[in-house]
Parts: C-alpha cells; structure tokens; sequence
C-alpha cells in the first residue's frame, strides 16, 4: 500500500466532506478525542526516525498519522502498531509542526476502547487496561497484580510460568504492591479523566 500523497491530493481532501454535518472520518474522532490535527501532519517521517519501537511497529509512526488521513480506520485500527508505542512522546518533540503523534496514537487507542471494538488484538488491549488498572490502584505498577490479571483477562495462564521461579528469587517481583503518596491524586485524576470524557461523550 502507497502511504504517500497522490498528485493533486490534499490532506483536507482525506479528512473532510467539506459538509456541516459533523466529520465521522477517522480524523474527526481523532479530532475530538485530542483536540489535535491529523492532517497537519506533512509526512517529513522525522517522528518514525526517532521512534525506539519504529522497528518493532508494522506501521510506523507517520505511517499510521497518513492511514488515519486517508480514513482507513479498519486497516489502522486492526493493526498492532498503536499498542506497541510506549508513549515516551520522542515523536512529539521531534516533530517540527507540532502534531502531536504520540497523543494522536493514544488517541487511537482511546477510540477502539470507547467503540468496544474487537479489532485490536486481544493480549495488547489487555495488557493496556491491566496496566492502567495497576496505575488507578497503587499510583505504580505492581507487577504480579499486572500478570495475574493480563493472565486473567487473555486465558494465557500457563505462559511463561517457568521463569517465575527465577524471577522470584532474584527478588524481581514484589509478593505485595507498595503505594505510592499520591495515590489518592491519580485517583482522583483518573475519575476526572471519566468525568470529561463522559461530558464530551454527551455533547458530541
Ligand atoms: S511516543 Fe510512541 S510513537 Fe512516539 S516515539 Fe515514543 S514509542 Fe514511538
Ligand atoms: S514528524 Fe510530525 S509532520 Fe513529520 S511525519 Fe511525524 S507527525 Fe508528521
């Protein structure tokens, strides 16, 4: 598939009917998810260039800002690539018309998650909310909590469960999580987080 922009065509062309009816691309619920731009993105390929997981990714960074573009959003949303970024926002700071693709690529991930789509792979999206369900609990994660309900959530109970005696003897893994101080904050974050994405949800 050619990611790059055909003769003649603009970026706008690929995001908008030009309608006043409210835009039900790709980029528009990118668009409302983020407050961001996709289209802004010129595909200069400087964020895939810095990216630590671009080798990993089937798509790579500015691959997947043009594939949201050109509002192909199976072929986006069905891919790996948005649950392989670590959010460490390199992308972001090296991107010199300030797109944002680590927020955009969140954004995606935010976007599967609200649609209750199935489309993501199953291990990635469980790892996701039993990452973040460690982060709401104990401000950090405490990493048998995390594997016990990744195991729970993806059926996977026997993988890897011939390493964790080693594991556990070099002291690796805590038996019992430790919170942080702030726990209370990031709750609180979190429940602002759902508050705002629910006003969003009814005023959209
Ligand atoms: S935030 Fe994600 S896409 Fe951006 S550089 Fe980091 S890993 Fe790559
Ligand atoms: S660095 Fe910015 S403008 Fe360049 S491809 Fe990446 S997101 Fe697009």
């Amino acid at each position: 598939m050619s990611l790059a922009i055909g003769p003649g065509q603009r970026l706008e062309d690929s995001v908008s009917d030009g309608s006043s009816h409210p835009d039900s691309s790709l980029a528009g619920d990118l668009r409302r998810a983020t407050g961001l731009n996709v289209a802004a993105c010129y595909q200069c390929g400087k964020c895939s260039a810095g990216c630590p997981m671009a080798a990993e990714m089937p798509l790579k960074p500015h691959q997947m800002l043009r594939l949201a573009q050109l509002d192909l959003r199976d072929e986006l949303l069905s891919d790996p690539s948005p649950w392989l970024c670590l959010t460490c926002e390199t992308c972001t700071a090296r991107c010199p018309n300030e797109v944002d693709p680590a927020r955009l690529i969140d954004g995606l991930r935010e976007i599967v998650f609200k649609s209750g789509s199935a489309v993501a792979p199953l291990r990635l999206r469980a790892f996701h909310k039993a990452f973040l369900r460690q982060i709401r609990r104990h401000g950090r994660v405490f990493e048998v909590g995390l594997i016990v309900d990744y195991k729970r959530r993806t059926g996977a109970l026997f993988d890897d469960v011939l390493s964790a005696p080693a594991v556990f003897r070099r002291g690796k893994l805590a038996l019992s999580p430790s919170n942080i101080e702030g726990r209370d904050e990031v709750r609180r974050i979190f429940e602002a987080c759902g508050q705002a994405a629910a006003r969003k949800e009814v005023h959209s």
